[in-house]
């Protein structure tokens, strides 16, 4: 086949443009207009670039890497492509990587489409069930590190439990604590904290780790009071509501500060604090920790209804405190374990509405209650 017409050739040695006549035998000959040969491209190293549709764009393989020759004669493109072996198979093999980057550019866009419409709660939504527990755990590590070295507490250990005098009360904590932890029976054994702190509350870290501060103990009536609000917060734990809070609040860096452990002061302890407190939880987690505490009590033969008692009655004592004043300190976000809201009603009823009725036995005697009072020291 014998074909020839105009196009323009650049040499790839300088930018020079050159109009040129080219040949179409066993080879691609390019003709200066003087009639001087400048190149000549076998056919089967000749390879397609991307061009606009109807024009052909070609350049040669081993060549000058900016050599090529733009041929606008569409008698010549086709031609052209007719007799070069190679043209089809690259074009189709630019045209293949052409559609990649066009369908990872369209996946990109989905997915940061998705992120804008659904956001990252929905995103932790659907991941937190997807992680090992090892990441709850670790996640839980890193925040009892930042606690730790943050909250106030009273002088000596942060953990009660490790005097002489103190041990009875350890005895008794982890008494309990085997008992709601064989109960519940999750991936990861509950390990419980008695911290040496005035603060009303407790905290359940990710990964089975509950902080139960002395001035909650201080303010409960009974040992199944105790043991009621640990099966709350045994409930977060099992729900994974902390680690779902964690990746919701602080979405990506939060997970990656937690895993990596670079989050460092006290800044990142008051994000971790408000994460974890149980002001910050839904009202939906919230109902869902109680029913868990309703259904662990009830497993271990002691009295569901003991955790309405104690909203009730740490409710009617906030009630009647110092109204807050200012901004949230991590100090204050954990203060007390009930945040005055008009929820505490509606979830004692929801409580009895499911305790039922049936001999109790005490979860926590009252032999280990009164140990339990004196694990921060005898005069806590
Ligand atoms: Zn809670």
């Amino acid at each position: 086949m014998a074909a020839n017409g105009a196009a323009v050739f650049f040499d790839g040695l300088t930018s020079r443009r050159q109009h040129v006549h080219v040949a179409l035998s066993d080879a691609l000959l390019i003709i200066r207009p003087d009639g001087a040969r400048l190149d000549s491209w076998p056919l089967d190293e000749v390879r397609a670039l991307a061009s606009r549709p109807g024009a052909l764009r070609l350049t040669r393989e081993g060549g000058p890497a900016l050599a090529r020759l733009e041929i606008a004669d569409a008698a010549l493109a086709a031609a052209v492509r007719a007799a070069a072996p190679k043209l089809s198979a690259s074009h189709a093999a630019e045209a293949g990587t052409a559609r990649k980057v066009v369908l990872w550019s369209l996946a990109a866009v989905v997915s940061l489409t998705l992120f804008g419409l659904y956001g990252i709660p929905a995103l932790a939504e659907r991941l937190t069930p997807l992680l090992p527990w090892s990441v709850d755990q670790r996640m839980g590590r890193e925040a009892d590190r930042q606690i730790r070295g943050f909250i106030e507490t009273r002088p000596g250990p942060f953990a009660c439990g490790e005097g002489s005098e103190e041990r009875p009360g350890r005895e008794a904590l982890d008494r309990l604590a085997r008992r709601l932890s064989d109960a519940a029976a999750l991936p990861v054994p509950i390990e419980i904290v008695a911290v040496r702190s005035d603060f009303v509350n407790a905290l359940a870290l990710p990964g089975g780790m509950i902080y139960l501060f002395d001035g909650l103990i201080q303010h409960a009536a009974r040992g199944d009071e105790i043991a009621a609000v640990l099966a709350h917060e045994v409930g977060h734990a099992a729900n994974r509501d902390g680690t779902r809070h964690a990746l919701q609040a602080g979405g990506a860096s939060l997970l990656f500060g937690f895993v990596l452990g670079d989050f460092v002061g006290g800044t990142a302890a008051i994000a971790v604090l408000r994460v974890l407190s149980e002001a910050s939880y839904s009202r939906a987690a919230e109902t869902d920790a109680d029913a868990y505490s309703v259904a662990l009590m009830r497993r271990l033969g002691g009295d569901p209804r003991a955790l309405g008692e104690m909203l009730t009655r740490l409710t009617d004592e906030e009630a009647d405190s110092e109204p807050d004043n200012g901004g949230r300190s991590g100090a204050q976000t954990i203060e007390r374990w009930v945040q005055s809201h008009p929820a505490t009603g509606e979830r004692r009823q929801a409580i009895d509405a499911i305790a039922g009725d049936g001999p109790a036995a005490p979860v926590m005697d009252d032999a280990d209650f009164l140990a339990l009072k004196r694990i921060c020291g005898p005069d806590s």
